[in-house]
């Protein structure tokens, strides 16, 4: 590993002249750990708030965070973990997943975040492929990796995110308590100097066909990410947030907020296990939560729940919406029943997440109602540090005129370059980093996301945004959710095919397919209107939320081929 020179290039540069002139700056290398250095030292006010997984909650500062933390990273080289090596967790948003986001990657290892919500078999393979030492765990999650231990045969260890009192019989070989490895460690320890490209975290996208794919962050996309995320051209976090992830720190380090509120200097208030609306409606009344994070999902349990208690939101400015698109329906409540300012938000896990955001502008504060929610409905300008492009299937160039679509590239510090273990380079290609997303870029610069380009429909010769169309279809007062998927047609090679959720209480006739069909009928091109609407229970959704449309389309694949005969 390369040792960083301080001072190094002071002297070198002394002797250049000319076109390899350097600057002559401090070469201090970007490390995780510095974050929460800082955070306790200066951040003193700033408040950690917990639901335990256990119950009740927590509340602690960073200088108490740092010093358990330090505590951590004592034990983990207490257990034998070593620079580089892996270290996964299965756990929900708590102070104890902080302490292991730091201790981990400040000791030079790499942290691993499992999403539980996988298939067990795709969480067997990426502990393998990850090769992870030891394993860190919640309480809800014992049983999931009882259920799978026996095909993890190199994990050295488990840990049980709790004390003693609360540890679980489990048939778990090698079970830890969190509790008791700290209690028997130093709060001192000295963060390691490392090169500031060394690995710190691992996260596997959760992909809807093949195996999950690893991005290997490393400390300098990581805090170069989070200095760039807080600021408020961005997720505007400042020292008066109190910033509620809802979105996991398993799915993309919780678009990296564990990193960017301890440098904004913002409290943090974590959720636990409690996703659903009741739960989140008491944290973010109770602790007075200012700004929220998630994906559309979860917002629509809690705009429902507060609907049907007739809450408010009124200590929140901000709420920052990605994942998936965010029905206009669901900006203009945010908006304007509860005087939230919704940010539309698209990223990846190849991109740390963030890519862009659609932020307060003089344009959009001053805009009326229905210019704003064009704007809003896309998903925003890039940040400084993320370059945009949209090209064909030559990869050439398209316009940014808001009308033509191309498949959607970018490059930036923050996006990875390649995936962890793995030889595919298709989506690497001359610098550039192929999302996987149709979208149109306007003259302002704004992206919308057309598509998934495996989801969007070709009909006759001419493509169909299935996004659009759920858009439109969940703004119909009684549709709680919408799918739309291309499905085979005798004529056309695709037609869209519409399936929705009623909402609970709705009589079967007030959501009937000719009201559905009417109601998108002045919204969109006619040749856009699904030739058929299938109302059900519930939709598959991915581990991350997202409509599982490759379970959609294969269940309907006939649909329209036994229509037609
Ligand atoms: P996964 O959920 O598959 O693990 P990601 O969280 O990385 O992976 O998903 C990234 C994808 O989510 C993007 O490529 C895009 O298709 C979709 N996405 C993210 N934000 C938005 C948004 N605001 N609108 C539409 N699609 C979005």
């Amino acid at each position: 590993m390369q040792t960083p020179s301080f001072g190094g290039a002071l002297n070198n540069n002394n002797s250049r002249t000319g076109a390899d002139m350097l600057g002559i700056m401090m070469d201090k290398q970007l490390n995780i750990a510095d974050i929460l250095e800082y955070a306790a030292q200066y951040n003193t006010d700033a408040e950690i708030v917990t639901r335990q997984v256990e119950g009740g909650i927590h509340r602690y500062r960073y200088k108490d965070a740092l010093l358990r933390t330090r505590q951590l990273a004592n034990a983990l080289r207490a257990l034998g973990v070593h620079q580089g090596d892996r270290v996964a967790t299965l756990a929900w948003n708590t102070y104890r997943h902080l302490e292991l986001y730091y201790a981990v990657s400040g000791m030079g290892a790499v942290i691993h975040t499992v999403n539980p919500r996988l298939f067990a078999e795709q969480i067997i393979y990426i502990i393998n492929h990850a090769e992870d030492k030891y394993v860190f765990v919640d309480l809800t999650f014992v049983p999931l990796l009882e259920a799978v231990q026996d095909h993890i045969p190199d994990v050295k260890g488990f840990v049980v995110m709790t004390d003693r009192a609360h540890m679980p019989n489990s048939s778990l070989s090698n079970l830890l308590c969190y509790e008791e490895l700290l209690a028997a460690q130093s709060p001192h320890f000295d963060w390691p100097e490392f090169d500031e490209k060394t690995a710190a975290g691992l996260c596997y996208t959760s992909g809807t066909t093949g195996n999950p794919k690893g991005v290997m962050y490393s400390h300098r996309s990581t805090v170069l990410h989070a200095i760039s995320s807080c600021r408020a051209s961005a997720m505007n976090l400042g020292p008066l947030s109190r910033v509620l992830p809802v979105v996991p720190m398993f799915h993309v380090c919780a678009w990296g907020v564990p990193y960017s509120a301890p440098i904004a200097g913002s409290s943090i208030l974590f959720p636990g296990a409690g996703m659903d609306g009741a739960s989140l409606y008491a944290l973010i009344d109770g602790e007075k939560a200012t700004s929220l994070l998630g994906v559309p999902t979860v917002w629509l349990g809690l705009l429902n729940y507060i609907d049907s208690v007739k809450g408010n939101l009124d200590s929140v400015e901000n709420v920052v919406i990605g994942g998936s698109a965010a029905p206009r329906s669901m900006m203009e409540k945010f908006h304007d029943k509860y005087g939230v300012f919704p940010i539309h938000a698209w990223g990846m896990t190849e991109m740390s997440p963030m890519g862009c955001l659609c932020v307060k502008t003089p344009f959009l504060m001053k805009a009326d109602a229905d210019t704003r929610a064009a704007i809003q409905s896309k998903q925003g300008r890039p940040v400084f540090g993320v370059e945009m492009k949209i090209v064909d299937d030559q990869d050439r160039e398209l316009p940014h005129d808001g009308k033509t679509f191309g498949r959607l590239m970018v490059r930036g510090s923050w996006v990875a370059s390649g995936y962890y273990k793995n030889d595919d380079r298709s989506a690497f290609r001359a610098g550039w980093f192929d999302t996987g997303d149709v979208s149109t870029i306007d003259a302002d610069g704004y992206m919308q996301i057309v598509d998934r380009s495996k989801d969007v429909i070709k009909s006759g010769g001419e493509w169909i945004s299935s996004i659009e169309l759920e858009n439109y279809a969940v703004g119909h007062p009684a549709v709680a959710e919408a799918c739309v998927v291309g499905v085979p047609h005798p004529k056309w090679d695709e037609r869209p095919l519409l399936l929705i959720v009623r909402k609970q209480g709705v009589p079967d006739a007030e959501c009937s397919k000719e009201a559905i069909i009417g109601y998108l009928a002045d919204k969109v091109a006619r040749w856009w209107i699904p030739d058929d609407v299938v109302f059900v229970d519930a939709l598959p959704h991915t581990a991350t939320g997202k409509l599982l449309k490759t379970e959609v389309r294969a269940k309907f694949e006939k649909h329209y081929l036994d229509l037609a005969s």
